[in-house]
């Protein structure tokens, strides 16, 4: 251990206290008073239980995020990395089937211990408010498919660094960076119709009002689409979304079963208009460019550390292994990546308000996108008075009370 391994962990803990600060915060700042605006959709009982299912997610939280912040620095200062990688060194692999071997052990016994914390998260938590309509078989299977894509996609990456890092060196960073670049645009354009059936069942929405309601206005807005499908969100839970997927060509609308259920035409085509106003003004494409950029950043500063010896007696090692480097990396990043999480964010929200301001102005019912706002937040339970800190750090939409105040605010 030396003065890295102490500065490395109290960056770790850090991150930890701000986001526990901001969680606490949150809770003293709920308020039983239920909004104007919200009177009509909420009756008292069902918003103290929205109440509780704040404060009893957020404890969840706090306490899985406590334990694994203690078993990361348990597992790094009785160096248990070294052991990993002298056990894995042993099976006298090549430098990228070890380095593929040593990530995948490191992320395997994670997911592993998470899988307690979830298992209770939907089947007390979730199911206690109302929410879970998940049962064994689709939770258990579920976890499975998503652990074979994982590791399929992150292989791909994580051999594309370190083959480069190994062979190439020079501008390796660089080259990195744009193997990355192509496998990600290929994974977002082949995801619709590979990675998302694996999941759930995608149908094309029926012909009537709504479909017509959907088509009429993406025609008058000149807006492209391959197609227009429902998605059976509720085999897992009551909550509701729609989103677009894709790009190019294959873009798609989605709508959960569960939100037709819910919203009326007239709602349900200004959350899509909300969504080409994301694609309209170019909101996509520049949060797309926005996290290439830190990709590019983050593999330029790695390319610094990689052959620093105190980066890896940091982590108690002998032998300085550029695979192991890559996974230390993402412990030095976390302050980095908590601000740039906070300037991902405050666009985000910005965004979302332009995009509302979007639908208001070219759908021109913009009672229909509030009441849409409303009811979503009421069948969500989401947190109408979140404290403004937890806003800052993490928000990617603003609080349903100030959209509902900015849509009104706009002139049609
Ligand atoms: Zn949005």
């Amino acid at each position: 251990m030396n003065v890295y391994t102490f500065l490395i962990l109290s960056f770790v803990v850090a991150v930890y206290s701000i986001e526990t600060i901001a969680d606490l915060l949150n809770i003293k700042n709920l308020s039983n008073n239920i909004p104007l605006e919200f009177e009509e959709y909420y009756d008292r009982e069902k918003y103290i239980k929205s109440q509780k299912y704040l404060k009893t997610t957020t404890k969840f939280s706090i306490v899985s995020s406590t334990f694994f912040l203690a078993i990361q620095i348990i597992f790094i200062i009785s160096g248990g990395f070294n052991y990993l990688n002298t056990t894995v060194v042993s099976f006298g692999f090549g430098p990228i089937l070890t380095g593929l071997t040593f990530v995948g052990i490191f992320f395997f016994a994670s997911e592993i211990l998470k899988v307690p914390f979830s298992i209770y998260s939907v089947f007390v938590i979730e199911k206690k408010f109302g929410f879970n309509r998940t049962n064994t078989k689709t939770f258990f299977t579920d976890l499975l498919k998503s652990w074979i894509v994982t590791a399929i996609i992150d292989s791909v990456i994580f051999i594309a660094i370190l083959w480069f890092f190994i062979s190439v060196r020079q501008y390796a960073w660089l080259y990195a960076f744009l193997v990355i670049v192509i496998f990600e645009l290929f994974i977002t354009f082949i995801s619709p119709v590979i990675i998302m059936p694996l999941f759930n069942k995608y149908t094309p929405l029926e012909n009537g009002e709504l479909k017509n309601s959907i088509e009429k206005y993406a025609k008058k807005e000149n807006f492209k689409m391959k197609g227009l499908l429902k998605m059976d969100g509720s085999k897992r839970s009551t909550k509701s979304n729609a989103f677009f997927t894709g790009i190019g060509k294959f873009r798609r609308i989605v709508l959960f079963d569960t939100l037709i259920q819910k919203h009326s035409v007239d709602e349900l085509t200004s959350i899509l208009a909300h969504e080409m106003g994301h694609f309209k003004l170019g909101h996509i494409l520049k949060h797309m460019i926005f996290s290439f950029v830190l990709t590019l950043t983050m593999l330029f500063v790695f390319s610094f550390f990689i052959d620093k010896i105190w980066f890896y007696d940091a982590f108690l090692m002998d032998t300085q292994p550029i695979y192991a480097g890559i996974i230390f990396f993402s412990f030095l990043y976390e302050p980095v990546s908590l601000i740039t999480s906070i300037v991902l964010s405050y666009f985000s929200r910005k965004h979302e308000y332009e995009a509302d301001a979007y639908a208001a102005k070219t759908y021109k019912k913009p009672e229909a996108m509030i009441n849409a706002l409303k009811k979503l937040s009421v069948d969500n339970l989401s947190n109408l008075y979140p404290h403004k800190f937890k806003v800052f750090l993490e928000y990617s939409h603003p609080p349903v009370l100030e959209r509902i105040k900015a849509i009104n605010k706009i002139e049609l």
